[in-house]
C-alpha cells in the first residue's frame, strides 16, 4: 500500500501509469501510519483486487458506507458491485468495466455506480493500478475511491440547467445545436436524412406587451406542451428563445408528411388560449429545411430554415414554407442591393417618374406623384418597394429624400404653374431632426412655389412623438407646402389625429379600392365612409390604385375628388410629361379592363424536360398539382412519357395528354404539393446520396442540381426538335 500512499500524498488522483516509489524515500511503519490517518479522515478508500478481479481489500468505512456486511464483500468479483453507468446522457460511450479490469491498464477517475441492497443511487470515482507480483506477472489492482454522488447530482443539475430551458422544460438552443450536429454528422454515414422545422410565434409579443410576462410565460408553457402532445415520441423539441421553437424529425424527408405536419402545428396553436383568466390567440409560422437536400452541414440546414420561415412570415403569416433555392438567391439579392444602394446615389442611378392624378369629374391632371426608381446595372430597374426599406435600415434614405426633393422641385420649374407634385416622405426623414430645415434650403435654392409642392406622409408618423409631429406639421404648413396622408386605412391613424392634423388630402390605399365590387368584402362600403369623413374634415380624397372600370364607378360613386392608377396611366418619364403640357393634352382617358379578376398565376420560367437519354429546355407556362403547359418542344406525340425537372431535384414523371405545335399540356403521375405558400413543389427529390453516388461531391441541392449529371449523351439521336422559344417570346 505504501505506492499508492506516494500518488496520494500529493493530493494528486491516481496517475495513469503505474508508479514504483523508491524503498529509501519513506519506511514501511510510517507509510502505514500515513495510510490508516488517511483511511480514518475518510477523504478517500483504498482497494485491492486480485489477478482473478476479486476485491481483496476496501476500506472500512467505504464498506460501511454502501451498507454491505464485510465478509460477504470481499471475495466477490468487481463487476458484480460496481458497473459503469449512464452518468451523463449525451456520452454514454464509456466502455463497462469488465473490459477495462480486463485489459489491465491504469484506470483514472472512471464514475461507476455502486450496486448496493439499499434503494439510493451511490457513485463512486475510481481510479486503479495495476499490482505485480515478484515475478512480474499481473496479481490484480489497487487503487482508491470515492464518494461523488452529491456532487454528480450537482453538476447534473447543472448540466441540466445549461442544456434545458427552465421555463418549458424543452430541450435549449445548446442542446439543440449540439443534437442538430451529432445526428447530421452521424446520419451522413448512413445516408439518412434529417428535418429541421423553426416555429415562429406570430402576435405573442402584443399578449406579452396587454397581459404581461408572466401571462407571456405561461403561453409559452402551454405552447410546448401543445407541440409535445402533437408530436409524441417523434422528433426532438427545443426552444431556442422567446417565441422561437425548433423540431427535429430524423428521417423524414416526405414533403407531403412534412407538409401535413406543419399545417397541424399552425391549426393547434392557433386555437385560443386560456392564460391567467384572459383569452389569448396567437399564430404560429414554420420554416422547413431538410438535410442533406437543403444543405449538409447545420449550420447550412439553420440558415435555409430560417429563410424559409422569413418566407412563411412574408406570406402573411399563419402558414409553412419549405426552403427552395430561390429563396437563397432573394436572400443574395438582398444583400446585393445593401453592397450597392450606397453607391447609387454618387453613380446617378436614380430617376423619377410621375403618375397623374387625375380631377375625378374631368379626368384631367390635377397633380402628379413622384415616384423613385433605381436603375440598377445588371438588374434593370428595382423597384422602390424593395430597396426603401433597405435605404431606411442602411441610414442613407434622409440623404436620397433630399435628392428626391430637389430633383422633383427642379423639374416642376419646368412644368406650367398651376402643375402640382407629391412626393413620398419615408417617417424615418419626418422623424429627422433636420427635417423641415432640409424642406426649407430646397424651396429656397429651387424657387419652386411651396405650394406646388405635397409631402406624403404615411400613418405610420403618429406611431413617434406625437406633440413634435402636430408642432411640424404646422410649420410645414405654415411654409406653404401642402401635406397629405398615404396609404390610408393600413395603419395605426386614429380618427382624432386626423381631425388635429392639418392634412390637404387623404389617399385611400389600394387595398380598398381594389375587387370592390366582389361580394366578398366591405370595401365599397369603407370607400363610402372615408370619403364622407375626408369631406367632414374638408380634404380632398384620391383613390389610389384604379385598375378596373367597376373600380371607377365605384370610388367615383363614392365621392372621391381625385383619382390615380393604372386604368388612366401608369407612371411616365418627365419628358412625356413635358410633351404632353406642350400638346395641352391634360385629359386621361380610362383605358383598362371591365371588372378585376384575382389573378392567375402563369408561370413563366425555364425547366428542364428528361425523355430517354436526352435533355431538353422548355418553358413552363402553367403550372397545378395534377398537371402542367410546357412550350418548346415541337410535335410531342400524346401519351409520350416525359420527366418535367422542376429544378431543386425536384423531378416529376408525366404524360403528354394534349399536343399541338410546340405547346404540350402534361399530367403528373404523382401529384405535387402546395410549398406552404402559394407554390408547388414535389413530395420527393433526388437525394443528394445518389448524385454523390453519381461521382459528385456531397452538396445541397441547387437549381440545376440533376441537369449537371442529366446532360445526356450527344451521340443518341435526339427525340424531339427543340425550338428557341426566347426568340418566340421576344417577337
Ligand atoms: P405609394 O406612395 O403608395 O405609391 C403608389 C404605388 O402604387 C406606386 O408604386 C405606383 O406605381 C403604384 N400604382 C399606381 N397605380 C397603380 C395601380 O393601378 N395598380 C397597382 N397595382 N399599383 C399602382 P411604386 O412606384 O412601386 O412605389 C411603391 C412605394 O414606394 C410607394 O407607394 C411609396 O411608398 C414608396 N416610394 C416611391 N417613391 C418614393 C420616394 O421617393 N421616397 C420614399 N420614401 N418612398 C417612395
Ligand atoms: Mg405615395
Ligand atoms: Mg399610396
Amino acid at each position: 500500500m505504501s505506492r499508492l500512499l506516494s500518488k496520494l500524498s500529493g493530493g494528486q488522483p491516481v496517475a495513469s501509469a503505474p508508479v514504483s516509489v523508491d524503498a529509501h524515500s519513506l519506511d514501511p511503519q510510517r507509510s502505514a501510519e500515513m495510510l490508516a490517518g488517511f483511511e480514518a479522515a475518510d477523504i478517500g478508500w483504498f482497494w485491492e483486487s486480485d489477478a482473478a478481479g476479486r476485491l481483496t481489500y476496501l476500506t472500512d468505512s467505504a464498506i460501511a458506507a454502501i451498507g454491505a456486511e464485510r465478509d460477504a464483500l470481499i471475495g466477490s468479483e468487481l463487476t458484480q458491485f460496481l458497473a459503469t453507468g449512464d452518468s451523463d446522457d449525451l456520452d454514454s460511450t464509456s466502455r463497462p468495466l469488465k473490459f477495462r479490469l480486463a485489459s489491465r491498464s491504469p484506470i483514472s477517475r472512471l464514475n461507476v455506480t455502486v450496486q448496493t441492497s439499499q434503494s439510493k443511487e451511490i457513485w463512486w470515482e475510481i481510479s486503479a493500478t495495476p499490482r505485480r507480483d515478484a515475478n512480474g506477472e499481473f496479481a490484480g489492482f489497487h487503487g482508491t475511491a470515492r464518494d461523488i454522488t452529491k456532487s454528480l447530482a450537482q453538476s447534473r443539475d447543472s448540466e441540466r440547467a445549461a442544456q434545458f430551458d427552465s421555463l418549458t422544460g424543452l430541450a435549449n438552443r445548446l442542446r439543440m445545436a449540439r443534437k442538430l450536429d451529432q445526428t447530421l454528422t452521424a446520419f451522413k454515414k448512413s445516408k439518412r436524412s434529417c428535418a429541421i422545422m423553426l416555429l415562429d410565434l406570430d402576435r405573442f409579443k402584443k399578449v406579452n406587451d396587454t397581459l404581461g410576462h408572466p401571462a407571456g410565460d405561461e403561453l409559452l408553457k402551454q405552447v410546448a406542451t401543445r407541440i409535445k402532445k402533437l408530436l409524441g415520441d417523434h422528433g426532438e423539441i427545443g426552444r431556442l428563445g422567446g417565441d422561437e421553437f425548433q423540431i427535429l424529425l430524423p428521417d423524414m424527408d416526405d414533403r407531403g408528411d412534412l407538409g401535413d405536419l406543419s399545417k397541424r402545428l399552425v391549426q393547434m396553436l392557433s386555437q385560443p388560449y386560456s392564460v391567467e383568466g384572459s383569452r389569448a390567440i396567437i399564430g404560429c409560422s414554420i420554416g422547413i429545411a431538410v438535410a442533406p437536400y437543403d444543405g449538409i452541414e447545420s449550420s447550412e440546414l439553420v440558415k435555409a430554415a430560417d429563410l424559409a420561415l422569413y418566407a412563411a412570415k412574408d406570406a402573411g403569416r399563419g402558414t409553412y414554407r419549405f426552403y427552395s433555392s430561390e429563396l437563397s438567391q432573394n436572400a443574395d439579392w438582398r444583400q446585393r442591393i445593401e453592397d450597392d444602394l450606397r453607391d447609387a446615389l454618387t453613380q446617378q442611378q436614380f430617376l423619377i417618374q410621375y403618375q397623374p392624378i387625375v380631377d375625378a369629374k374631368t379626368h384631367k391632371i390635377a397633380s402628379l406623384e413622384a415616384l423613385l426608381r433605381w436603375e440598377h446595372p445588371e438588374r434593370g430597374r428595382v423597384s422602390p418597394a424593395d430597396f426603401i426599406p433597405v435605404a431606411e435600415e442602411l441610414g442613407i434614405i434622409n440623404k436620397i429624400g433630399e435628392w428626391v426633393l430637389e430633383e422633383v422641385c427642379t423639374q416642376l420649374s419646368k412644368c406650367p404653374p398651376e402643375v402640382r407634385a407629391a412626393v413620398n416622405v419615408s417617417p424615418i426623414q419626418f422623424a429627422s431632426e433636420d427635417f423641415y430645415d432640409t424642406v426649407d434650403a430646397i424651396l429656397n435654392k429651387t424657387g419652386v412655389d411651396p405650394a406646388r409642392v405635397e409631402l406624403e406622409i404615411t400613418e405610420s408618423v403618429f406611431v413617434g412623438d406625437l406633440e413634435r409631429t402636430l408642432k411640424l406639421f404646422k410649420k410645414l404648413k405654415k411654409r406653404g407646402v401642402r401635406l397629405s396622408l398615404d396609404d390610408f386605412g393600413t395603419g395605426y391613424s386614429s380618427l382624432s389625429y386626423l381631425r388635429d392634423a392639418p392634412f390637404d388630402k387623404i389617399k385611400i390605399d389600394q387595398s380598398f379600392v381594389r375587387g370592390c365590387s366582389a361580394d366578398d368584402n366591405n370595401n365599397s362600403a369603407l370607400v363610402s365612409a372615408i370619403v364622407s369623413m375626408a369631406r367632414a374634415l374638408k380634404m380632398e380624397t384620391v383613390a389610389e390604385g384604379i385598375e378596373t372600370k367597376d373600380e371607377l364607378a365605384m370610388v367615383k360613386g363614392h365621392g372621391a375628388t381625385h383619382l390615380q392608377g393604372y386604368l388612366f396611366s401608369g407612371p411616365i418619364s418627365i419628358d412625356e410629361l413635358l410633351d404632353r403640357f406642350d400638346s395641352k393634352e391634360l385629359e386621361f382617358k380610362p383605358r383598362g379592363p371591365e371588372k378585376y379578376r384575382a389573378e392567375r398565376r402563369t408561370e413563366f420560367r425555364k425547366i428542364g424536360v428528361i425523355h430517354g437519354d436526352s435533355r431538353y429546355n422548355v418553358f413552363l407556362r402553367n403550372l397545378s398539382k395534377t398537371g402542367a403547359r410546357i412550350e418548346g418542344l415541337l410535335d410531342v406525340p400524346v401519351g409520350t412519357d416525359l420527366v418535367l425537372d422542376l429544378g431543386d431535384g425536384q423531378l416529376a414523371v408525366a404524360t403528354v395528354r394534349r399536343s399541338e405545335g410546340f405547346s404540350q399540356g402534361v399530367e403528373f403521375e404523382t401529384k405535387l404539393i402546395s410549398d406552404g405558400d402559394r407554390g408547388l413543389c414535389t413530395r420527393h427529390r433526388v437525394s443528394p446520396y445518389q448524385i454523390e453516388a453519381a461521382g459528385r461531391p456531397l452538396g445541397a441541392l441547387t437549381n440545376s442540381a440533376v441537369a449537371a449529371y442529366t446532360t445526356g449523351s450527344q451521340s443518341v439521336p435526339r427525340a424531339f426538335v427543340e425550338v428557341d422559344m426566347n426568340a418566340y417570346n421576344r417577337r
